[in-house]
């Protein structure tokens, strides 16, 4: 195939050129309101293309490659305990996959992916929505984890936040620890 960015022959949607050179991580993090500290690797508009491609058949290749080059290298220089939780946000399938499912397993083996453990009841698209309009039309998180657990979440975007800080809410309610969140990409509002 070609690579979905140069167009140079690859194995993969995303050859090993770009992903050292255009897509090489940038790691920045910043604080939510609530507290939670959300690590994310590039600016939205760097690579919102690829982002854009989570409902194709390529996009389940395209985020597996991401997840990798992203979170599991992050992993090997940022010392956790095993027995960490990886909880991916409203991993239901859409088109074949979970696009957060496929970001936390990346993962492993530094976290252990807990899939459909946080369900939102409420899938109405956030795409260019107020941040008024997503506290209004909240989420509403199902959580089916009933082990007292230290997590990390899971998603590939924030934006106003108001997402993760919903799914942290109502994963302490169930007694879990969110130690942090960990998104690929950043597409912070000024
Ligand atoms: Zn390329």
């Amino acid at each position: 195939m070609r690579c979905q960015l140069c167009l140079g022959l690859s194995w993969q949607p995303l050859c090993k050129h770009c992903l050292k050179t255009i897509l090489a991580p940038t790691p920045a993090f910043r604080i939510l309101e609530s507290g939670l500290k959300v690590y994310s690797f590039y600016n939205y508009n760097d690579i919102a293309p690829l982002l854009h491609t989570k409902h194709t058949y390529i996009g389940a290749k395209i985020f597996t490659q991401l997840g990798k080059h992203t979170f599991f290298e992050f992993f090997k220089t940022f010392e956790l305990p095993r027995g960490i939780y990886a909880i991916p946000i409203d991993d239901h399938v859409r088109h074949g996959y979970s696009h957060s499912a496929i970001l936390a397993k990346a993962t492993q083996p530094y976290l252990m992916p807990l899939y459909c453990s946080l369900r939102a009841q409420n899938h109405i698209s956030y795409s260019g929505k107020s941040r008024a309009y997503r506290k209004t039309n909240k989420r509403d998180f199902v959580v089916k984890i009933k082990e007292q657990v230290d997590i990390v979440l899971i998603d590939d975007i924030v934006t106003t936040g108001s997402t993760l800080k919903e799914a942290h809410d109502a994963l302490k309610k169930h007694d879990v620890n969110v130690l942090f969140a960990l998104v690929l990409a950043d597409a912070k509002e000024n």
